[in-house]
């Protein structure tokens, strides 16, 4: 049963500034209790992972994430993060988002209804466009074309604005080069 829950916004949209610690609580708080409602637990381990990648504020690496954890709990395996990572898709909390082989946490830590996600190919940053119409009409038009989706997950490639124009002052800085190829 689903009541109405503030969204959680600690997902930031721009990758270079991490979320603010507040909000991120709050995000914390939010999957605790709806881990909770669903009869599951956020375990210390599984809520430090949640919380590394609402840090990072962009798709992460599984092996990253391992080296994070590892900082803090130096004895840390990779089961246990793969585990905690597991469980968090499960939950919904945490999207794989397959194109860049990463994981990000969802815009919404408290609804299973999930966005189009597009992901910058060259940061990892992600964005979670919540259009529940625009995902119902594209699910629809997948379903009348006699397939169905092989994950919650429906992601667009994309380059953000900030990838955007890294690409083109390299590109003016670097015309002579492009030339001699
Ligand atoms: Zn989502
Ligand atoms: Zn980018």
């Amino acid at each position: 049963m689903k009541t109405a829950k503030p969204a959680a916004t600690a997902h930031s949209t721009h990758a270079h500034e991490p979320a603010h610690a507040h909000s991120q609580e709050a995000a914390l708080t939010l999957a605790d209790e709806y881990c909770r409602e669903r009869g599951e637990k956020l375990t210390p381990i599984r809520r430090k992972v949640l919380e590394l990648l609402l840090n990072s504020g962009r798709a992460t690496k599984a092996y990253s994430l391992l080296d994070e954890m590892r900082q803090i709990h130096p004895g840390s395996a990779p089961p246990t993060v793969y585990r905690a990572l597991d469980f968090l898709l499960s939950a919904g909390l945490v999207h794989r988002i397959e194109s860049i082989n990463a994981f990000t946490v969802c815009h919404d830590l408290t609804q299973c209804q999930h966005g189009i996600l597009v992901v910058c190919q060259q940061c990892g940053s992600v964005t979670e466009l919540h259009q529940p119409k625009l995902r119902q009409a594209l699910v629809a038009q997948i379903q009348d074309a006699g397939y169905r989706l092989a994950s919650d997950e429906i992601e667009l490639k994309g380059l953000c604005a900030a990838c955007q124009a890294a690409e083109a002052s390299d590109a003016s800085a670097s015309i002579p080069v492009a030339a001699a190829k």
